[in-house]
């Protein structure tokens, strides 16, 4: 990892015993004020007890420095700033790698900026494609979320600058999302909703986690010590600091005796109510003094590690930029190889996007960015010969012009290749609200109708933040879902679109044929300030596989201009989990990347499981006729359910299917292995089933006998009997047994 600094780097969690030793001596007051930010974007500092304030930032695809007034929502400019693809786009990489180097180049950016922490990244999980902050996020799944978004908080971290994991936890919409209930099973909760941020705290550390401002199962998720201490702290080793989404908390004093350390923004009236709540008895002297200890810890860190007249190369970065969009480019069909243009080819460029390009979202993210590039220019330097363009619609309307329309489905006629850019526009989604439909405008789609029937060889560009309904691009010869690019997305695409770059985006989350097919459907965004997530842990292509659904494109889909094959794939035990090998080749006639999917079905399983879940991935650059073999780790944990009896994951013993594939629906070879499961409780008791008990090593014969008495061959119970009431809990049978359920209790006992 590339850093820039010259002297050792801190972290809070190293200054917090110099916090606590800091702030010892300060008065309840003082103490209080440390909890509850001094302005919109700074924590309080405290000059005797010399801890400085530190300044937090929106992002997190590139910063959002506000000097004048603050404002959460994007409504004021900020510093100017390189915009990075969105999470949306990001995600579509499924590289780690790449996301580190972005990571990379946002943390040198915060340091140039004296930037404490990055807000971000955003790491919930799209439940429903309506959802408004789609764009923020990064995938339907668990495993890639986590995966990337650790990678992006160490690489930012690595420059002594802090992160925020956010939104903790289960925003997953925004209809009415400072008072909704998210109502959540528990295997969802933790298998879908909580297990990116359990990866990403155990393994990247994030210095803040950000609590985010629904209720989670009828309580705030900032005044709930089951989330914020019981299980960040207590279960996965949070070492870091908690604060509150902007004026996510509705009781200060009820916050703070949950675990939340940090309310922001200012709240003059919090440190009296606190140090009220203290000297009650109400909120325990040592939740405050957490609390101000890790802020002031922040505080500290960021100060050290900070260096002043840092700077970034704008240029540099901005190149950096182009290069992650182009990797993040999905290119979802190619019939008759129109792409990869080339040079010498009439191309007739439509839709208003090619020269206003879309590229990222509305709200608290919004950059300021350097420089915009525009596809139109990218692809007059790459054409070498003629290219026309006709805007074909007006941004944010959505009635046609018909000028328009027959202006551009002449110049389609006329060229070799049409590209057409449709999208939507920045009022179609943004943070603050659900989108209620998925279509396309239908100016755009009624373009699209006309321009495809003049030149079938036309190619569309889809810019968007969240899935649109890609039926009306089915007349295309090929499709780019291009997500939001960033501040380079324009030149990006004509890398793509000429070949300069291969495709090698995969989709971070499934394009349905049909949003009624879609998982929360039916469930979003609820009534009555309640949402319920009826679909529990069948989210996204797990619910597709499992209920065997046809979609338009699967998760994990996306071409190339080359092929690659995978064989050869074995699958073995480790130490820790499996080991999967894998031969990866490029039969094309082109370099390009392949992205191997390693996906895991377990057969058999006590319980309602997907067909199969991502569980590991590994992208490699092969030349054309190039192999190599890989070897992907999936750790135990990821076999794991969450298992409500036991209230902890447990790895069931069973047989693992490792499906490898290039997308959930396209698995090129399976190896099946079993894995050894936990030691399962057996401990049994009056509420345990006739049959759970007859498992028993011992207990279970001497059941079986008294059994067989009453009904069977005496040594053994009636099959049908026990088919018939194998599953009454054995205290209820005591009675015919001749037994008080005193006695049977002592007999189960042995
Ligand atoms: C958003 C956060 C953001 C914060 C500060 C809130 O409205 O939900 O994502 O970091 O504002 O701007």
């Amino acid at each position: 990892m590339p850093s820039t600094q010259d002297t050792e780097l801190t972290t809070p969690a190293a200054l917090l015993p110099t916090a606590r030793e800091r702030i010892a001596d300060l008065d309840l007051a003082a103490k209080a004020a440390l909890t509850t930010g001094a302005s919109f974007w700074f924590t309080t500092s405290d000059d005797a007890a010399g801890i400085p304030a530190v300044m937090l930032t929106d992002g997190p695809h590139g910063i959002r420095k506000q000097i004048g007034d603050g404002d959460a929502l994007g409504l004021n400019n900020s510093v100017v700033a390189i915009c990075f693809p969105p999470a949306v786009a990001m995600a579509s990489s499924f590289d780690a790698g790449l996301i580190a180097r972005v990571g990379d180049a946002l943390g040198a950016q915060c340091v140039a900026e004296s930037i404490g922490v990055l807000l971000g990244p955003g790491i919930n999980i799209k439940r429903s494609l309506l959802g408004g902050r789609n764009f923020e996020y990064m995938s339907e799944d668990p495993y890639l979320t986590g995966r990337l978004a650790a990678s992006l908080v160490a690489a930012v971290q690595a420059h002594g600058v802090g992160t925020s994991l956010k939104h903790f936890a289960a925003n997953n919409q925004e209809t009415e999302r400072l008072r909704v209930s998210a109502d959540i099973d528990p295997r969802p909760l933790h298998e879908i909703y909580l297990r990116a941020f359990e990866h990403v705290v155990r393994t990247a550390a994030p210095w803040t986690i950000m609590a985010s401002y629904n209720k989670i199962n009828g309580e705030y998720a900032t005044q709930s010590r089951w989330l914020l201490t019981e299980t960040l702290r207590d279960r996965w080793g949070f070492d870091g600091l908690v604060v509150s989404d902007w004026a996510a908390v509705d009781d200060r004093v009820a916050a703070l005796a949950a675990g939340l350390d940090l309310e922001m923004p200012a709240n003059p009236a919090s440190p009296a109510a606190v140090v009220r709540a203290v000297e009650a008895g109400q909120v325990p002297y040592d939740a405050l003094d957490d609390a101000a200890a890790r802020v002031a810890a922040l505080g500290l860190a960021a100060s050290a590690n900070a260096r002043s007249g840092a700077d970034y190369d704008r240029a540099s970065h901005h190149a950096l930029a182009r290069e992650v969009a182009a990797r993040c480019a999905v290119l979802l069909r190619n019939d008759g190889a129109v792409l990869p243009l080339t040079s010498g080819t009439r191309v007739a460029v439509i839709g208003e996007f090619a020269r206003t390009p879309r590229f990222q979202g509305g709200g608290s993210s919004k950059v300021n960015p350097f420089q915009v590039d525009a596809a139109l220019d990218a692809i007059v330097e790459y054409a070498d010969g003629p290219v026309t363009f006709a805007p074909g619609f007006v941004i944010g309307e959505t009635a046609s012009t018909p000028e328009l329309i027959d202006e551009a489905a002449t110049q389609a006629g006329a060229a070799d290749v049409a590209v057409v850019f449709v999208g939507l526009g920045e009022r179609d989604e943004s943070e603050g609200f659900d989108r209620t439909g998925w279509t396309l405008p239908a100016a755009q789609i009624e373009l699209l109708d006309a321009v495809t029937a003049a030149n079938p060889r036309t190619v569309v560009v889809v810019s968007n933040g969240s899935v649109v309904d890609l039926a009306p691009t089915e007349n295309a010869a090929a499709v780019v879902e291009a997500w939001l690019l960033g501040e380079a997305s324009g030149a990006a695409l004509a890398d793509v679109l000429y070949g300069l770059v291969d495709p090698s985006g995969r989709l971070a989350e499934t394009i349905p044929l049909r949003i009624e097919d879609s998982p929360a459907f039916l469930d979003f965004p609820g009534e009555h300030l309640h949402v319920r997530y009826g679909e529990g842990v069948f989210v996204g292509y797990r619910w597709y596989d499992a209920r065997n659904l046809p979609v338009r494109y699967p998760f994990g889909h996306g071409l190339s201009y080359t092929t690659m094959t995978f064989d050869h794939v074995a699958a073995s035990l480790t130490d820790d989990g499996i080991a999967v090998d894998v031969r990866v080749t490029n039969t094309g006639s082109r370099t390009g990347r392949a992205v191997v999917q390693v996906y895991v079905g377990v057969e058999r399983s006590a319980v309602a499981r997907a067909p199969r879940e991502l569980k590991g991935i590994e992208t490699l650059e092969l030349a054309a006729g190039a192999s190599m073999s890989v070897r992907i780790d999936v750790p135990r944990s990821e076999l794991a359910y969450w298992n409500r009896d036991v209230d902890d994951w447990f790895v069931e013993d069973a047989d693992y299917r490792v499906d490898v594939g290039s997308s959930s629906r396209d698995i090129k070879a399976s190896s099946v292995i079993h894995v050894d499961g936990d030691a399962a409780d057996t401990a049994i008791g009056l509420g345990s089933t006739i049959l759970e008990v007859l498992d028993h090593p011992v207990i279970g014969p001497r059941l079986g006998e008294m059994f067989g008495a009453l009904s069977g061959d005496g040594t053994a119970p009636d099959p049908t009997l026990l088919e018939l009431a194998g599953s009454f809990p054995i205290g209820r049978v005591a009675p015919i047994l001749g037994m008080t359920r005193e006695q049977m209790s002592e007999l189960l006992q042995g």
